[in-house]
Order: C-alpha cells, then structure tokens, then sequence
C-alpha cells in the first residue's frame, strides 16, 4: 500500500468503488472516464509503479489470467488490452493496471 496512491486507496476500500471481479492477486474496476462502451482496468492488489517497476514476473501471469476470468464472467468475448507505461506514454496513475476496452454487445 502506498499512502498516496488512488488505486492503493480503491483495493483498501477507501472509495467503496465495485469491484466488477476480484481474486487473490487484483480486483477489477468500471474506469471512472470511460474511453469506450465498457472500459474496465486490472489493478493488483501489491503497489507496482508501473511495468518498469515489476519484478515478480507471475504476477504479469496473474494478471492476464485475472483478464481471462473477469471477461469471462463478464460475458465479455471480444476486447482491447492496453497498459501505459510511463508518463510520455500516457500514464495518469503510477500503480501498474491492465485497461480492457470493449464494444457493448460485440460478439
Ligand atoms: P493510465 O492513463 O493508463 O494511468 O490510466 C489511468 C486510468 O485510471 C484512467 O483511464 C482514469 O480514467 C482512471 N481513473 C483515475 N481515477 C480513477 C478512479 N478513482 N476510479 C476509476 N478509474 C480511475
Ligand atoms: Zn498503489
């Protein structure tokens, strides 16, 4: 947990934010600006800056299962996956997230 960290917050419960699918390693979460129909974002519950910053290479397995399962139980069969790393690329939040990007209804 990081003190000042937005996403640290969210998976400490601070913001009472849905957790649309959660398991050991990340929760997963509606964006708060949405940039398509559904845009959710896989966010691990240890404090990773960004992709620079990891070392635990099974997490990065985790997470892409976590993608796998929560679109599944999602009914969600056809999306994006994006991760931002470092300012210039467009990253907001300095805890590492998975963004997944999808149509309403796309098959
Ligand atoms: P990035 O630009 O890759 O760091 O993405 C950060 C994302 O977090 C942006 O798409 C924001 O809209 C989103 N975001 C920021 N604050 C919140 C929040 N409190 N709840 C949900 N999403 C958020
Ligand atoms: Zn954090």
């Amino acid at each position: 947990m990081s003190e000042d960290c937005i996403f640290c917050k969210i998976i400490n419960g601070d913001f009472n934010t849905e957790f649309v699918y959660e398991n050991d390693y990340a929760v997963v979460f509606n964006d708060i600006n949405p940039k398509a129909p559904i845009h959710l974002l896989v966010v691990p519950k240890v404090h990773v800056e960004s992709l620079n910053e990891l070392e635990d290479k099974n997490l990065m397995g985790e997470l892409i299962q976590t993608v796998k399962d929560a679109t599944k139980k999602l009914g969600i069969k056809s999306y994006k996956t994006l991760i931002n790393t470092g300012k210039d690329a467009g990253q907001e939040v300095f805890h590492l997230h998975i963004h997944i990007l999808a149509n309403k209804g796309e098959k």
